[in-house]
């Protein structure tokens, strides 16, 4: 089933310099409980893209489409994970993922309890009463991704949530998202600059060339799951890795890297 459309979807920003067209004529379509990685270099549109599917921003032109239809409303069903974790420091790891249950007024007790589970689940069992400032970088991520989880949104949106974690971390990351996403399946578009991060973790990788943004390339990776990282010194993750590479610095040709 499809679960999100994408229709000649552009968007051009106005700035004092003048314009800049950061995506243009974009169309995808992406399967329900799919995970979807959008890989490119820095400034070819990604978080564009990611802002307009979670309608943080309005395209120029174009359609974006939610089970078959536009929405009405603003999306309660998504969950975001940003760069930074952005938790608030004087509250404590629970009350950080318990945040949007409030906001939204979901059921105290269950939220809590998912909330729990939740936090067990990226190993951070025991660290409920902790403040942000006692968590390292890669526990205080862990916990913005359980907040983004709490409402159990059918939709998760990731701008490159491990970008600022050590490479030990942020692999561990991925395997704990994977994880996660096999349990409690969602339909995950998953930003990143990092070709063996968008492989290793995706279904698709939909390949990014910048200036005016655009799809390069969408690769279909056939591993079998779960993913384990000696997967990446395979020839068939080799060739994968060789196909984006090629197509994301210029739209074809050689890559630069
Ligand atoms: P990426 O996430 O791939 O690095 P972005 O989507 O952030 O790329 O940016 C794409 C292009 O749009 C870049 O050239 C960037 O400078 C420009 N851009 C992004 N946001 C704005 C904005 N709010 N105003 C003006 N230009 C912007
Ligand atoms: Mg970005």
């Amino acid at each position: 089933m499809e679960k999100i459309r994408i229709e000649a979807l552009s968007k051009t920003y106005a700035s004092k310099g003048g314009r800049v067209t950061a995506l243009e004529k974009v169309d995808l379509a992406i399967q329900q409980n799919e995970f979807i990685t959008l890989v490119g270099p820095s400034g070819c549109g990604k978080s564009t893209l990611l802002k307009l599917i979670g309608v943080l921003i309005r395209p120029s032109r174009g359609v974006l489409l939610y089970d078959g239809a536009p929405l009405s409303q603003p999306p309660r069903d998504i969950g975001m994970v940003f760069q930074e974790a952005v938790l608030l420091q004087w509250r404590t790891v629970l009350d950080n993922v318990l945040l949007p249950a409030e906001i939204l007024g979901l059921d105290k007790t269950s939220a809590r309890a998912r909330a729990m589970h939740l936090l067990e689940l990226v190993g951070l069992a025991g660290f409920e009463d902790r403040f942000p400032r006692e968590l390292s970088g890669g526990m205080q991520q862990r916990a913005s991704i359980c907040r983004a989880l709490i409402h159990d949104p059918s939709v998760l949106l990731m701008d490159e949530p491990f970008a600022a974690l050590d490479a030990m971390t942020r692999e561990e990351l991925g395997f704990e998202l994977m994880r996660i996403w096999d349990t409690d399946k969602k339909t995950v578009v998953f930003v990143t600059h990092n070709i063996t991060e968008a492989i290793l973790l995706a279904d698709r990788v939909v390949a990014m060339s910048p200036r005016p943004g655009r799809i390069a390339k969408i690769v279909d990776i056939d591993l079998p799951r779960p993913r384990t990282i000696d997967m990446e010194f395979t020839s068939q993750f080799k060739s994968y890795s060789d196909q984006i590479r090629a197509v994301i610095y210029h739209g074809g040709g050689v890559g630069k890297r």
